[in-house]
């Protein structure tokens, strides 16, 4: 259950850190923080079933000394972000690489938004061209991912947004 991320907001609704569901169902039962956002999984027991959450909220403000910060542009990190998997056939087999989405030799950048994994199939059919010119689909829209290693988790394990996640950045 701790492999869930629960994403943290102050009282304010700004993100302030991300916890295990474990924790974040305990801190809504002891009336510490409300669920904003409910995630997909479910769990039940005998008496009750109820959905993991997503996005909770604590319930009185805390002051915080360390400010967010953002997850520095690199190769690893978006494979990270992307989880490995190729955004556009979702394949996750064999080595990935990164795909400008508007193509570097068209003036694209390398930045969080415009740069995706993608497996070495797809990198090659979509080559210098815009995904919509050969007819490929990002599978989700790339986003930056604002969210490391608050609350001590360890260099491995960079914890990024996900869409439930996003409108609170
Ligand atoms: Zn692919």
């Amino acid at each position: 259950m701790e492999a869930f991320r629960v994403l943290v907001l102050n009282q304010s609704y700004e993100p302030i850190n991300v916890c295990g569901a474990k924790r974040a169902i305990k801190m809504s039962l002891l009336g510490k923080a409300e669920v904003v956002e409910s995630g997909e999984f479910e769990i039940r027991s005998e008496t009750s079933q109820l959905f993991l959450p997503s996005v909770i909220r604590l319930k009185k403000y805390v002051y915080l000394k360390i400010r967010k910060k953002k997850v520095p542009f690199s190769k690893k990190n978006v494979l990270k972000r992307d989880q490995f998997t190729c955004q556009y056939c979702g394949s996750s087999n064999g080595e990935m690489t990164l795909d400008h989405i508007f193509p570097r030799s068209k003036g694209g950048k390398s930045t969080w938004k415009n740069v995706v994994c993608s497996c070495r199939v797809c990198n090659a059919k979509k080559g210098n061209r815009l995904p919509e010119e050969v007819g490929m689909i990002l599978i989700s829209k790339p986003t930056q991912p604002v969210f490391p290693l608050i609350g001590g988790f360890g260099k491995s394990s960079v914890i990024f947004s996900t869409e439930k996640w996003t409108k609170y950045f």
